[in-house]
């Protein structure tokens, strides 16, 4: 097949795609257990009036106009939220929510396909990726599920004549906001502690890639309470805004950038609301000179190619001892060059295009700042020679070489595929290097002794560390970043903590008088 023949067919097998996976789909907020602003409603304060479309970044095609929630629509899910959180859930127990909550993931179980297909056709994640994450979603749920149920107080002793002992009680509404880039994973790790605590939830996903949200949310009806699971849809600007706005929202848990986190917790300032922040980061993987370069070359590749390179942990600086250097770069730049980009409905292909256009544009113009900055482009930086692709908004695996930790391109969040490497001659430069940055959500170890990797675990400054290889992320440890990569963690009990408060009670107890 020619390109334009192979283009075409990938053009026909999307189009095709987006109808099977819209089919039957109501795509609208999900507001107390119903669609809102799907344009059925009688209600005036939930009429559409704006719609924005979510796109496939494969075709570049829109795959749903997506109604916007207005200030009233978020009134409106705050209202709901707050009606159920008052009516029924707040009153539940923790064995009564668990029930609940396992049997939502036995229902997200069932449509684990339907899932995946709406999570790559919106993000334009590999299949086998989207798969993963609507499973790591449900394997989120289903920790919080249990985790739920060892909740307890304390007693705390203070003599004969006084009982003292703690409660931990939700807040009632919270409002969530989670970025495109992985949808269904990220309203798991926002949904699953803040529901296991008693809240009621209002989640604004991106307008990016709001699908596989509200399809979770819409799946949630049989099994949980009307108003337990609202999703408001459109972008931050609007229906964001709002949500923070909104003063019955009692605490705030955000995931994105730096620049609109720091938006939100001034405004949740001014009403004094608890707020978690997730935010970017620029982790780099320190390479030793006894790493296990097989493992190591895997690790740092997985670690800034997964999901196009579109990841908050993107290890997306190695940082190379020099006697090992000239052997990483040319083993890594081969790594770089064995990545299938292609449609990612295909099985084989592992990597993507970039989610957005705008994120398309960062991405090249990065690509850009580099070359000017004076550093060596070793492989990548342009959009792949394959013409059945050029629909779509594919960036080569891309390795920068040369490079000074005072280049942009080593400092800021590219949020793409580009991985910029650096040589280091001694442990206390590697550290000094590793922390040379405003960030510090994660980093990466490569090394086979065990003294040199748990000094450098606890010598930068990272809320998470992998060691030898990328991830594997599990629900059960806590999740987030020091310094401007957030505040707060999502995941691991720690998560639960953070949407509950604490209440402690004196009773003052008289001498028995029998
Ligand atoms: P973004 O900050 O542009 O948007 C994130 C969310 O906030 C979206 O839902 C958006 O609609 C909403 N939003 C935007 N402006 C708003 C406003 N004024 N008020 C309220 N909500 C608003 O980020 P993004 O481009 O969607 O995601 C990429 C960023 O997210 C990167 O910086 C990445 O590192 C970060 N991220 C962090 C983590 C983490 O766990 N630390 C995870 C994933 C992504």
């Amino acid at each position: 097949m020619s390109d334009r023949e192979q283009r075409d067919a990938i053009r026909e097998r999307h189009r095709a795609a987006r109808r099977r996976a819209l089919d039957g789909l109501t795509v609208a907020s999900w507001i107390d257990g119903r669609s809102v602003g799907d344009g059925d409603t009688a209600d005036p304060d939930t009429d559409v009036t704006e719609t924005r479309a979510t796109r496939d970044p494969v075709i570049d095609e829109p795959i749903v106009e997506v109604p916007v929630a207005t200030a009233d629509t978020v009134d409106a899910a705050v209202t709901a939220a707050q009606a159920t959180f008052d009516d029924e859930w707040g009153a539940t127990t923790p064995r009564e929510r668990s029930h609940r909550l396992h049997e939502w993931t036995d229902v997200l179980s069932d449509h684990v396909d339907e899932l995946t297909l709406l999570e790559s056709l919106d993000t334009g994640k590999p299949i086998a990726e989207a798969r993963g994450e609507v499973e790591g979603a449900i394997d989120t749920l289903e920790y919080y599920a249990s985790a739920c149920r060892v909740q307890t107080g304390e007693q705390i002793p203070a003599g004969s004549d006084l009982h003292m002992y703690t409660r931990t009680e939700p807040f009632g509404v919270v409002g969530q906001i989670t970025p495109w880039n992985f949808p269904a994973w990220a309203a798991a790790w926002k949904l699953g502690p803040a529901l296991a605590a008693g809240n009621c939830s209002v989640l604004k996903p991106s307008a990016h890639a709001p699908l596989t949200t509200i399809r979770m949310a819409q799946l949630s009806t049989e099994v949980l309470p009307d108003g337990v699971c609202n999703v408001v849809t459109g972008p931050g600007s609007t229906t964001g805004s709002a949500l923070v706005e909104h003063d019955g929202v009692r605490k705030l848990s955000f995931t994105g950038s730096g620049d609109v986190g720091t938006e939100v917790m001034r405004t949740v300032a001014s009403r004094l609301a608890p707020v978690t922040l997730e935010l970017g980061g620029k982790s780099p993987f320190v390479v030793f000179p006894d790493a296990d370069l097989d493992t190591v070359v895997e690790a740092v590749a997985d670690g800034i190619y997964y999901s196009t390179g579109e990841i908050c942990d993107a290890l997306s600086r190695a940082l190379v001892h020099e006697d090992v250097y000239d052997e990483f770069v040319a083993r890594f730049v081969e790594q770089s060059r064995s990545y299938v980009l292609g449609d990612p409905l295909d099985e084989e292909t592992t990597m993507g295009p970039l989610t957005t256009a705008d994120q398309f544009e960062t991405v090249t113009e990065y690509v850009d700042v580099g070359l000017e900055a004076g550093a060596t482009l070793a492989t990548g930086g342009g959009t792949p020679d394959d013409g059945a692709l050029k629909d779509g908004h594919y960036v080569e695996p891309t390795v920068f070489t040369d490079v000074d930790n005072d280049m942009r391109i080593a400092r800021e969040e590219i949020f793409g595929p580009v991985q910029t490497v650096q040589s280091f001659a001694t442990y206390e430069e590697a550290i000094e290097l590793a922390n040379d940055t405003p960030f510090g959500l994660a980093a990466g170890i490569g090394s086979e002794s065990s003294d040199l990797i748990h000094h450098a675990a606890a010598d930068i400054e990272a809320g998470v560390v992998y060691v030898n290889a990328y991830g594997p992320i599990r629900p059960e440890g806590p999740y987030g970043g020091f310094k401007q990569s957030g505040i707060g963690r999502d995941l691991g009990e720690e998560a639960l903590t953070h949407y509950r408060q604490t209440k402690t009670v004196y009773v003052n107890l008289d001498e028995p008088s029998v």
